[in-house]
């Protein structure tokens, strides 16, 4: 099983903020910046090209719901969405990053407090 299979069947340990059927969405553990967060496919995909239409809506209405959650919890001005196919991507197991983007960088928090702050 892959990193993130593992992580999404709690074998390993992350901060979810949210999850349904289809999506599971944790804090990335090596932050860009407070609230980085990765929205991972709960089926072991790889590239976008592996989503059918019904996922790739669903992961549109998922990707939503955590962008104004985290800028309503975090007070970002921004936010950045990211995903890398190939090289650039180096766990293998289709996800998309949700990165925060201040204008003020505020100090570092842990995923402790992002996880009580941010969690749906
Ligand atoms: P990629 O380069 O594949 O698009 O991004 C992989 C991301 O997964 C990186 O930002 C990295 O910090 C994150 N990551 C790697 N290992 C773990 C882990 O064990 N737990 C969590 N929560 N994130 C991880
Ligand atoms: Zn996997």
């Amino acid at each position: 099983m892959c990193l993130f299979c593992k992580i999404n069947e709690k074998e390993i340990k992350s901060y979810t903020i949210f999850e349904n059927n289809n999506w599971h969405c944790f804090l990335d553990i090596n932050p860009s910046s407070n609230g980085h967060l990765l929205i991972v496919s709960k089926k072991h995909l790889v590239t976008v090209d592996e989503l059918d239409q019904e996922l790739w809506n669903s992961l549109h209405e998922v990707i939503k719901l955590n962008k104004e959650n985290l800028i309503n919890k975090l007070n970002c001005d921004g936010i950045t969405i990211v995903q890398n196919n190939g090289h650039g991507q180096d766990i293998k197991h289709f996800h998309v990053h949700l990165i925060p983007k201040y204008i003020n960088q505020p100090d570092k928090l842990s995923l402790e407090e992002i996880y009580e702050k941010t969690r749906i």
